[in-house]
């Protein structure tokens, strides 16, 4: 492979997307530059387990990972049963044949994801600068900071449990308005947090609501917890290319707005944006392709999950646990000819939100 010592490039934001196109860039000769405003990787967030999911495509995660270019050196364990709650029934119990989620460990520790990717970036020859915020830049530059504003915060705790390996989810709004909460346990380690999207002033509350309820349960025994939290930005653009800037991942607004399950679209769209400069072809036209349609379709998910309240949430559960849970997903996530009935509502809802630049 020929070093294009040329083409050097820029990129703002050592997070997954930042690194997937620090990656792609240098397997095809490019000289990429990460300017990294921590001191390591990963440190937006605290060792949490969190789900690659692996619903929303044909494909398996892994597998399209390799085929974007990225090894899986970092912990990435399949999981394919869990438990659903919902207002009003008892837990169910899903089960699935493809894997439903793999879940990966986020921050600084050396079998995260973000060191995985900055792992195979460094050995591909790319440069990481860490402590270096970039503020404004006149050449070409790829803009992966990650989320600006929080349209949903995350509130949890890590710890470590004797309890087996295990997932749950919730649906309920005295734990998290119009959002989930979750558990996974991993080898003696646990994540729990509840996902809000409303009243975000009442934080607290819902967090303590979320730590009686998995100790009630008697879900798990939770030994030396550290609180964690973050949030998550989305928003649909005109334009992700302007200004000699390329913008990935949550900076350019690609979450998941049902769920917030941003990790596909970071590596994604870091992938795309890097391919748009080997092969010269247009950024925008690539993530209208491919992300454009699931971010609409998970505009109108919010939409419905918001306005059909503990019904819906029942109707989810049951979905779950009632056969194959990735198919059920898998028809959601994507565009189908209801969705799209439905979009200019959601648009119309989500527009003084400043979601939208339509
Ligand atoms: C608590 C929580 C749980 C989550 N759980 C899941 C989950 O289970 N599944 C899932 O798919 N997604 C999940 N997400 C979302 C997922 O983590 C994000 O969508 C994903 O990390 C976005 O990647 P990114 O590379 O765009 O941004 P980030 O991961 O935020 O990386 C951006 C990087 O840019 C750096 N940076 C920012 N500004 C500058 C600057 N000016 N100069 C230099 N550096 C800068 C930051 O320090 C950071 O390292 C979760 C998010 C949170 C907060």
């Amino acid at each position: 492979m020929n070093l294009k010592l040329e083409n050097h490039i820029n990129i703002v934001g050592a997070g997954p997307a930042g690194l997937t196109a620090a990656i792609v860039l240098a397997k095809h000769g490019y000289k990429p530059t990460i300017y990294e405003m921590s001191p390591y990787v990963g440190r937006r967030m605290s060792g949490d387990f969190q789900g690659l999911e692996n619903w929303s495509g044909d494909k398996d995660i892994v597998m399209l990972l390799r085929e974007l270019g990225i090894d899986v050196n970092f912990l990435c364990i399949p999981y394919y049963e869990g438990d659903i709650c919902a207002p009003k029934i008892s837990t169910l119990k899903i089960k699935s044949e493809r894997p439903v989620f793999y879940l990966v460990k986020r921050g600084g520790a050396n079998d995260s994801l973000d060191n995985g990717l900055k792992e195979q970036a460094v050995y591909l020859g790319a440069e990481i600068v860490f402590n270096r915020r970039i503020e404004s830049c006149e050449e070409k530059i790829i803009i992966a900071e990650g989320p600006k504003r929080a349209d949903f915060i995350a509130v949890g705790i890590t710890f470590d449990t004797g309890t087996e390996n295990m997932a749950a989810v919730i649906f309920n709004d005295e734990i998290a308005p119009k959002g989930y909460a979750y558990l996974l346990i991993n080898n003696g380690f646990g994540t729990m947090a509840t996902v809000i999207y409303k009243d975000f002033k009442n934080t607290k509350k819902y967090f303590k609501n979320l730590v009686n309820f998995f100790r009630n349960e008697k879900y798990t025994d939770i030994k030396n917890e550290k609180r964690f939290g973050g949030f998550g930005n989305f928003f649909i653009r005109d334009t992700n290319a302007f200004d000699k800037k390329i913008y990935v991942g949550e900076s350019a607004g690609f979450q998941d707005y049902l769920w917030g399950f941003g990790l596909r679209y970071a590596i994604v769209s870091g992938y795309l944006a890097a391919m748009s400069i080997i092969t010269g072809s247009d950024y925008d036209y690539l993530w209208k392709k491919e992300v454009k349609p699931m971010l609409e379709t998970s505009l109108v998910n919010r939409y419905l999950i918001e306005k059909f309240g503990d019904f819906g949430y029942r109707y989810i559960a049951r979905k779950f646990a009632e056969g194959n849970p990735c198919n059920f997903l898998k028809r959601n996530y994507n565009p189908s000819f209801f969705k799209r009935i439905l979009l200019p509502i959601a648009k119309n809802k989500y527009k003084k939100n400043e979601l939208l630049e339509i």
